[in-house]
Parts: C-alpha cells; sequence; structure tokens
C-alpha cells in the first residue's frame, strides 16, 4: 500500500550529518558531539539507589518538583519562572516549537546553526528566516544588521550560546543589544543553552534570559554531565509560556523518566556539579590541542570556540564543497561534518567535534591533516 505522509512532513528528511556519519565506516569521529566520558558518580548511585527502591512509576508532568526547583536555582532564574523536564532538551524544543507557532508565523534561526531548529520549525508550520553568524563578527549576532528581518510575523527568535556548530560565545553587549530589539518586536527568545557548562574563557556564559524576560531556556544534563543516553533535559520560562509547553509534554510523553529525573537531580547537587568541572576541564585540553594543531597547520585565519567542543576549520581555499570534503575524508577514515549542513555561512568550513578521548583526538587530527594535504595537492 503506498502512504500517503502529512504535507508537514515534505521537507523532513535525513539531515547531512546523519548521512556523512552513516557512510564513516572505521573512521576516526570527529564528526558527531557526543562526549565519550562516563556517566558521574554521583548519579549512577543515586539511579541506582531509586532503582532498588524499587517504585519506578510515572512522576508529574512536569517532572519532579525537587528537580524542578534545583533546575530553577541552577539557571539563576527570574522570578516567575517554572521548569518543564522532557527527554531531552530537544523535546523541550519540539514541544516549546509546537506550542507557540502558528501557521505562516516566522521564527529566527542562527545561520550556522543546529540543523533541528529550521526542521522543527518547518513541521510546525512556521517559516525559518535565519540571521547570519558571520566569522569576521568572530561569529557574533550583528544586532543592528538583523533589525530588519522583524516584521509582524515574527514570533520567535532562536539564539544558542555556546553555538554549535561555531562554539561562540555571546557577550553580554551582544545580549544586551539584541534584548532592547526583541522588547521592541514583542518576541518570544528562545536561548538553547544546552553547552552552557562548558566554556573555556574561566566563566559560564551569560544567559539573554538575566537581559530579556520573555526568555525561555533550554539545557539538560547531555553535554554538561555526559549523559546523553538518559535524555533528560528542560526548558524553563515564564509560568505564561510554559504552561502550554507542560500540556504538550503530557500528550507527547506523559513525563520524562522518572530513573533519568533521580539521575538529574544528582547532578545538579555540589558533587555532581564537580563531575561537571572535571570533564570541562578534560575538553579544555582537548579544545587547546585543535586550536595548537589548526594553528601550527593551517594558515588560514581559524576562530578558537569559547564554548561547547566544536571548531569551525575554513576549508573553501580547497575548492570543493564542504560536503564533498568531508566525504573525501572519509577515505582518510576521519569523520568530520560539512559546515554547508548548518546552513549557507556554515558553508566553507568543516564542523570538528573534540568531545571524543584524548587518545582518539590526536589520531582523527593526524588522518585530518593527512587528507587535507591530500586534497590541496589535487585541487580540482
Ligand atoms: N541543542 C543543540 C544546539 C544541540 O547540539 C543538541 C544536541 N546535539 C540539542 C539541543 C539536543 O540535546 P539533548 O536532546 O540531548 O538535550
Amino acid at each position: 500500500m503506498e502512504v500517503t505522509f502529512a504535507s508537514r512532513m515534505n521537507s523532513v528528511g535525513l539531515s547531512m550529518i546523519r548521512q556523512i556519519m552513516q557512510k564513516a565506516q572505521n573512521c576516526t569521529n570527529l564528526g558527531i558531539g557526543e562526549p565519550q566520558f562516563l556517566t558521574p558518580a554521583v548519579a549512577r548511585q543515586a539511579a541506582q539507589k531509586f532503582i532498588e527502591g524499587g517504585s519506578v512509576l510515572y512522576t508529574p508532568n512536569a517532572g519532579i518538583g525537587k528537580l524542578c526547583e534545583a533546575i530553577i536555582r541552577y539557571h539563576r532564574c527570574p522570578l516567575g519562572y517554572r521548569a518543564c523536564v522532557t527527554n531531552g532538551s530537544q523535546e523541550a524544543l519540539f514541544n516549546l516549537l509546537f506550542s507557540i507557532i502558528d501557521v505562516g508565523d516566522e521564527v529566527l534561526l542562527p545561520d550556522p546553526g543546529y540543523p533541528a531548529y529550521t526542521t522543527i520549525v518547518e513541521m510546525a508550520g512556521g517559516i525559518p528566516v535565519t540571521y547570519p553568524l558571520r566569522v569576521e563578527s568572530s561569529f557574533q549576532i550583528d544586532t543592528p544588521n538583523i533589525s530588519s528581518l522583524f516584521n509582524k510575523k515574527t514570533k520567535a527568535i532562536i539564539v544558542n550560546s555556546p553555538s554549535n556548530p561555531t562554539g561562540q560565545v555571546l557577550t553580554d553587549t551582544s545580549l544586551e543589544q539584541l534584548s532592547a530589539l526583541l522588547e521592541e518586536h514583542h518576541t518570544i527568545a528562545i536561548s538553547d543553552e544546552i553547552y552552557s557548562e562548558l566554556y573555556y574563557n574561566g566563566k559560564r556564559p551569560p544567559s539573554l534570559s538575566q537581559h530579556y524576560p520573555n526568555t525561555v531556556i533550554l539545557s539538560g544534563i547531555s553535554k554538561m554531565a555526559s549523559m546523553t543516553g538518559w535524555r533528560i533535559g528542560w526548558a524553563c520560562g515564564p509560568e505564561s509560556l510554559l504552561s502550554k509547553v507542560v500540556v504538550m509534554h503530557q500528550y507527547t510523553s506523559s513525563c520524562a523518566s522518572s530513573l533519568g529525573q533521580e539521575a538529574a537531580l544528582a547532578v545538579l547537587t555540589p558533587e555532581g556539579m564537580s563531575a561537571v568541572t572535571r570533564r570541562r576541564q578534560i575538553l579544555t585540553e582537548n579544545r587547546d590541542r585543535v586550536v595548537k594543531w589548526a594553528t601550527n597547520n593551517w594558515n588560514h585565519r581559524t576562530h578558537a570556540p569559547q564554548g561547547a567542543f566544536y571548531f569551525m576549520l575554513p576549508v573553501s581555499h580547497l575548492r570543493r564543497s564542504s560536503l564533498e570534503v568531508a566525504s573525501e575524508l572519509l577515505k582518510d577514515q576521519v569523520a568530520t561534518i560539512p559546515g554547508g549542513a548548518f546552513g549557507s555561512q556554515g558553508e566553507g568550513f568543516l564542523r570538528i567535534s573534540f568531545a571524543n578521548k584524548p587518545e582518539e583526538l590526536n589520531l582523527g587530527l593526524s588522518r585530518l591533516k593527512r587528507g587535507l594535504y591530500r586534497l590541496q595537492r589535487n585541487l580540482p
């Protein structure tokens, strides 16, 4: 029987990231952004104790009360904020966009940016409108230049700091300027802070929520504690916005796993946060290694990441699209992600993830160097 899918699925397919990774057999992985550390002991112990207790049941829709309170404290949320715990921050993003977007609403998204933003906005019937993050502006938001993108249909904007794929952290000045613009246009702000514990300049990146009250923060334990498989994330924001997110969440998944929530609660304790700090220290060493590698081997202007675990390597001089470069490099047994996967501003770059073990990172970088020199010698 031929199936006719809903038209909202027309533009939904496998992302360029998945396409490359499916072909990446026997490759060193500098592609997928997933830290390879163990779950912190304190979280494992909390989960074990919870299972031994024997009662693994539904939790309230919005999540265990204590966890919601810990999330609000962790983000130093303004008064009147509430949290909803979800199956990864991805579900929070989905529920939020589906609860605020009407057909034809425009949503401003970063280019380059996390590909799921565009897809989910489109699935919800919205129109993605991208704002550029240019390497010449150190991947910062150029607020005066994006004001022309706002109009009556603009419903929301997504900002992601630290950013996937640029590793850039938005400055307080940049966020302040942006919030003035959002105030003027009554725009809902979605601040994706999933990488906020992974920073390399000494202090946690500022949050748009500290400048602009109409902000929903998205975050979770996936990246900060290397707990991607536990699938615990959250949205927190003003009660007026969050109330419908909780309703959406009730129908998409009822509640996040009670086991995962117990583990997440342990991550947000001082002991859990010390484990996060240790993981950040190792990632800092990896980040320094990649920056040094690029400086020593690469004549082209690079941008040292301030957060997350991604590095944007310029490759436009190889006279191939970023997809062609990434595909060619699979022959050298190294997987990287074409910058074009993240939007037109990402074209001309490869995204390199440095979230792996140091030995693997070293091997990947040496394979990458060999492959890039090979491509440089054989320009089309
Ligand atoms: N936002 C960004 C920018 C991401 O890179 C990711 C994961 N790659 C997510 C959200 C989703 O993370 P999770 O669902 O594991 O919380």
